[in-house]
């Protein structure tokens, strides 16, 4: 089952439940799916939540509801990945052409090698966590 945040063409925000994106790609052309506040078939999907860019620390110390969630967000991901340090691109690119086995990692990345992995296709998430600023400072 897929949740899909959508939205209408006058932005009322809402959930679609599909069984897999081909099936709300269906009907999405289709004109099958309608707001549920406006009626309006121009439907269209918003980005996933997982997916949201999370931003430099000062931006996030601005926004103190979403920043308290995330810390949540992070005590997870730290809790279930493996803290593989300074050899995070290159574990990242390991894990990515299989040459290890695939799991959950975290470390440091400078912002070149950050930029080099999204260059090869390698999805990162960045986090405005206390290691990261430590990086910066050295
Ligand atoms: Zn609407």
């Amino acid at each position: 089952m897929k949740v899909f945040n959508l939205s209408c063409d006058v932005d009322h925000t809402f959930e679609g439940w599909f069984s897999s994106a081909a099936e709300f790609g269906r009907q999405l052309e289709a004109h099958l799916l309608r707001c549920p506040v406006c009626d309006s078939t121009e439907v269209r999907r918003l980005p996933a939540a997982t997916r949201l860019n999370l931003g430099a620390p000062t931006e996030l110390a601005a926004r103190s509801q979403p920043a308290a969630a995330l810390a949540d967000v992070i005590d997870v991901l730290i809790a279930n990945s493996e803290d593989v340090g300074e050899q995070f691109a290159e574990e990242a690119r390991r894990i990515h052409y299989l040459e290890t086995k695939a799991r959950s990692i975290r470390g440091i990345a400078t912002v070149e090698e950050r930029a080099q992995l999204a260059e090869e296709g390698i999805d990162v998430l960045t986090l405005p966590i206390a290691t990261a600023s430590k990086r910066t400072l050295q």
